[in-house]
């Protein structure tokens, strides 16, 4: 395993390790690390060991380490300039402040025989300070000689005919400049990535002023002392190459050559060395300080990656002018006629060819030659086809930098068009596109196709981008258009949004999350995540969340199959790696302003085993992958349903519900209230824990936001079910503090979040997330608006219209006591003309549910039993009982429409109540059934209960929560005061009522 953090950005790093060595009195201690996280130590007493070799001989453990990184390097390079095989860097930190050069000796000696074979180990200091993470290495190679003895080193590499011959690659492959009297103007002058000088000492003290922007990737000292040990302090970031004076001798300016040409062919530091010493074989032994991040700051593969993801900013921004398909969608706009009279004449036959604007048209062609790029490790190790050709592209691009401003100028006179602006506002079509090409498999970078497999344990960099799809898209599904996207006008109002990568089986090396904007109209600039395959074959997928303002927008499953090594199909139609929309709350990118922030989103699935699941956690600034283990919780789970369930049925007779004397507010409820509630908070205090407690000990930033919830009220917390089956009840999470209880008194009384204030007026109690207290306002569904979706299909609108007849249906037995109370109330309240009775026949109803608006209510009531049990002449699956034995409304009647109407529901979509009360049969799981094939048919919200439930209770939550909708109040607001009015009441009931659904519905 890769360790994640700054060590593997960039590109997949190689294998290293780092020995640490010091002394202390007579011991000598060793520290061991390497590139996949290993850690050994080993302390041994000095004095047992022979002078002056007083270091440990060569240990087995750390042997065998450095043994296993070799093993897994290549015997060789491919291409005519192999040398042998990929040695591991092994980088050594000698004690500090020794003054005997033959300690500093001994170390190294003891380092090097911690190999036997040589040829697959390469010794190198390693620089002390912390690893300097660099900006990704660009080309040209730009490379400063201080002083006439650079000068003569560096005469070698000068006079190679492929590089004397050739301006473009002087200017833009490899640069090199020479400093004749002032080194240091020149330093400042420009950025330089290698500069090498007879002076080291006085430079490095130099570079250690300078910002570090401003210093080399690498100094290659000619030392004139070379035999004497030269502790130099190198400044954060720089690496540094001693090598002895060209006056040694002639081997010097051929060394250097060599050592250039390795980086050209795309060698770290520590193999470019070795290289040369193998292919010089020089008098000497060159002296490498570096630490694992510096010795990969200059790989030509990084100035690649550069130049392609250059070419995928531009594919993303570039308009395509292909405006067809945006006036034909809009060809009943008011707009249209003036919008194509503009934009028509962009977009001739042949537009690439001859577009009215030239510097768009080389743009593009730029675009189509990057794709000759290299395309295999091989052709590094040909100037001719790696450094040559990249620089021509360099070359062809900045004298093209100049041209894209003015393009974005001509394009953004036509967006400036109100007609064409407001065309765009309304039909511009923009989808996210996702890409993955290979980090560390070859062809090199290049990206894979739908066909294709994934290589065990191989990295691989994932693109996302929102705007037209390119052409290696990988995402399947509709194909939408391409679209124009021209840049903003002046008056846009762009979106940040932000991606984060859920790597499931998949290792996410690096961030795994990244903000970007998008402009009103156009494509966003890519992001881009590096992910490692899983080690274990067959098929495998990760998740792409979008989420704005911590709302989660659209999210994206990436299934791939894993394979030994990479395997293309030979039927290039059959789908092995592909990205499916899953959820989506948006269809072209313009309603963004509409989703609402969010506190926090959690997103549920389940995990590689069938029994874990696992959790995405999106807060501010925040976010964290964890995984819920049913030990954690189930128990807990249960616990608190079967509380809720004792405290639904009446103590003296368990067959009838049981009804809460209303308290006065501000007043504490009964005792044995008092103590059900003390049990609901302990146990959502203990679910939350669960949930929580282990992710929040490593993550700072996530333990911030959590503080933050804690800390605040009101705010809306998202709970998004990959897998609509888990459900979990995320309103009883309690989250103050709770007191201790004291053996032989009497716990604190517990507050029911309401208070009356010396006007006699109630108001919210003054409890905040520190106070260490039982009060109600400690769970989340009672402080905050929780909402909680079910994350399939696309729900893009958060409006109910309000119809102007039978808006309301109530579908309820009639034999219970409470229906004729609920018709009676909501008619008073709302109007006759609105509120309907019927039909209690479940196809007639589904006839109905069916038929669009204004038709369709905006609510459906259902207030029923629920049977399970096996009845002659009734139907076997649950039920809920319409008229007792002989209407029914089934889940699989809901689902069979569902599943044989063409279209899902039109918007807007009702919101239904499921009300299913005094049954035995009532379990979370059952409702849910329900729920879910409700939410398949397209309904808006889903309102269900969690547990045996009294129809007098079913029936007033039922009249409340609706006259608030009725009313506008949105949909988390109605819950969380229903929740907040019964609990203050000392009705502890309150959560068994719980919505699927977004949190500001609002009917309208
Ligand atoms: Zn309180």
């Amino acid at each position: 395993m890769v360790p994640s953090g700054p060590m593997t950005r960039g590109l997949a790093s190689s294998r290293w390790a780092i020995l640490r060595i010091r002394l202390s009195g007579p011991y000598v201690i060793v520290r061991y690390t390497d590139s996949r996280g290993r850690r050994e130590s080993e302390i041994v007493d000095g004095r047992t060991l022979p002078p002056p070799l007083f270091l440990p001989p060569s240990s087995g453990t750390l042997s065998q380490r450095v043994q296993e990184l070799a093993q897994g390097l290549p015997d060789f390079r491919p291409g005519p300039h192999n040398t042998g095989p990929v040695p591991v860097a092994l980088f050594v930190s000698p004690p500090p402040l020794v003054s005997l050069p033959e300690v500093d000796t001994d170390v190294i000696r003891f380092a090097s025989t911690l190999l036997l074979d040589q040829n697959r180990l390469q010794v190198a200091r390693l620089a002390s300070g912390k690893p300097l993470e660099r900006a990704p290495f660009r080309l040209p190679f730009r490379i400063l000689a201080t002083d006439d003895a650079a000068t003569l080193a560096l005469s070698n590499f000068v006079n190679s005919g492929w590089y004397s011959g050739s301006e473009e690659t002087r200017a833009f492959g490899f640069q090199v400049a020479t400093a004749s009297d002032d080194a240091e103007a020149a330093l400042r002058d420009t950025e330089r990535d290698i500069v090498v000088t007879e002076s080291a000492q006085a430079l490095l003290t130099l570079l250690g002023e300078v910002s570090p922007r401003w210093r080399p990737r690498l100094v290659i000292a000619l030392d004139p002392g070379f035999l004497q040990p030269a502790p130099w302090r190198l400044p954060r970031g720089v690496a540094l190459l001693r090598l002895p004076h060209p006056s040694f001798g002639g081997s010097v300016a051929g060394y250097v050559s060599s050592f250039l040409h390795g980086l050209i062919h795309d060698l770290p530091l520590h193999e470019a060395v070795k290289a040369a010493v193998r292919q010089i074989q020089p008098l000497f032994t060159p002296e490498l300080t570096a630490d694992p991040i510096s010795n990969e700051s200059l790989r030509i593969l990084q100035a690649l990656a550069e130049l392609k993801r250059q070419r995928e900013r531009l594919e993303a921004r570039l308009p395509s002018l292909n405006v067809a398909p945006l006036l034909d969608r809009a060809r009943d706009d008011v707009d249209v006629l003036r919008a194509a009279a503009v934009l028509e004449p962009l977009a001739p036959p042949g537009y690439i060819e001859d577009a009215p604007i030239p510097g768009l048209t080389h743009l593009m062609r730029w675009v189509e030659h990057t794709r000759s790029l290299p395309r295999a490790f091989t052709n590094f190790e040909q100037e001719g086809q790696g450094l040559v050709p990249m620089a021509a592209m360099e070359a062809e691009y900045a004298r093209l930098r100049a041209q894209e401003s003015a393009v974005v100028q001509q394009l953004r006179a036509i967006t400036d068009d109100p007609a064409v602006s407001r065309l765009l506002r309304r039909h511009q079509r923009r989808v996210l596109d996702v890409a993955l090409s290979r980090l560390e498999t070859s062809p090199l970078l290049e990206p894979l196709d739908k066909a294709s497999t994934l290589a065990a344990g191989a990295a691989y960099k994932l693109r996302v981008h929102v705007g037209n799809p390119m052409s290696d898209s990988i995402v399947s599904g509709e194909t939408p258009p391409i679209d124009p996207l021209l840049p903003d006008p002046e008056d846009a109002r762009g979106h940040r949004l932000e991606v984060a990568i859920q790597g499931k089986a998949f290792e996410v090396l690096g961030e795994r999350s990244q903000g970007f904007w998008l402009p009103e109209f156009g494509g966003s600039e890519p992001v881009y995540f590096e992910v490692r395959a899983p080690e274990h074959l067959g098929p495998t997928e990760l998740r792409i969340c979008l989420y704005y303002r911590n709302h989660l927008v659209q999210s994206y499953v990436l299934s791939a199959v894993v394979t030994s090594a990479e395997q293309q199909h030979s039927d290039s139609s059959v789908e092995r790696l592909s990205v499916m929309l899953e959820f989506s709350r948006t269809e072209r990118f313009t309603n963004l302003d509409e989703l609402r922030p969010r506190a926090l989103s959690l997103g549920v699935n389940s995990g590689a085993s069938s029994a874990t699941h696992e959790l995405m956690v999106k807060a501010d600034k925040a976010e964290a992958e964890l995984t819920l283990f049913p030990s954690t919780y189930a128990n807990e789970v249960k616990k608190f349903r079967d509380m809720i369930e004792a405290a639904a049925r009446d103590p003296s007779n368990p067959n009838a519900p049981r009804s809460y004397p209303v308290v006065p507010a501000g007043q504490a409820p009964a005792a044995d209230v008092q103590d059900t509630l003390r049990d609901l908070m302990r146990k959502g205090s203990d679910l939350y824990d669960a949930v929580f407690n282990k992710a929040a000990q490593r993550s700072t930033d996530l333990r911030k936001a959590l503080v933050r919830i804690k800390k605040s009220a009101n705010e809306k917390l998202q709970v998004v079910r990959f897998d609509d089956n888990f459900v979990f009840p995320w309103s009883v999470l309690y989250d103050f503090p709770l007191p201790d209880d004291i053996y032989g008194q009497a716990p604190l009384p517990v507050c029911l979040g309401v208070d009356v204030d010396a006007s006699g007026k109630t108001v919210d109690c003054a409890h905040i997330g520190k106070d260490r207290v039982y009060c109600v306002r400690g769970f989340w569904g009672v402080r905050h608006y929780m909402e909680e979706l079910i994350g399939q299909g696309t729900s893009v609108d958060a409006k109910v219209d309000r119809a102007a007849e039978d808006a309301i249906r109530i579908v309820a037995d009639s034999t219970l006591a409470s229906t004729s109370t609920l018709i009676q109330n909501l008619t008073t309240a709302i109007g006759s003309k609105l509120v309907a009775n019927g039909p209690a026949d479940a196809d007639l109803l589904a006839d109905l549910m069916w038929k669009d608006p204004p038709e369709r209510p905006s609510i459906l009531i259902v207030l029923g039993h629920l049977e399970t049990r096996l009845v002659v002449g009734e139907p076997t699956a649950p039920r809920i009982v319409l008229v007792p034995q002989s209407k029914w409304l089934t889940r699989k009647l809901i689902a069979d429409r569902a599943g044989n109407e063409v279209d899902g529901w039109k918007q807007p979509r009702s919101v239904i109540m499921l009300m299913v009360c005094e049954s035995a049969a009532t379990t979370a799981e059952t409702v849910n059934d329900f729920v879910t094939a409700w939410n398949t048919a397209g309904a808006g919200a889903i309102i269900g209960t969690e547990t045996i439930v009294g129809s007098g209770l079913s029936a007033t939550f039922a009249e409340e929560v609706t006259q608030r909708l009725w009313s506008q109040e949105p949909l988390g607001k109605a819950m969380t005061e229903f929740r907040r009015l019964l609990l203050g009441q000392g009705n502890p009931l309150a959560f068994i009522f719980h919505a699927i659904g977004d949190t500001d519905l609002t009917l309208k």
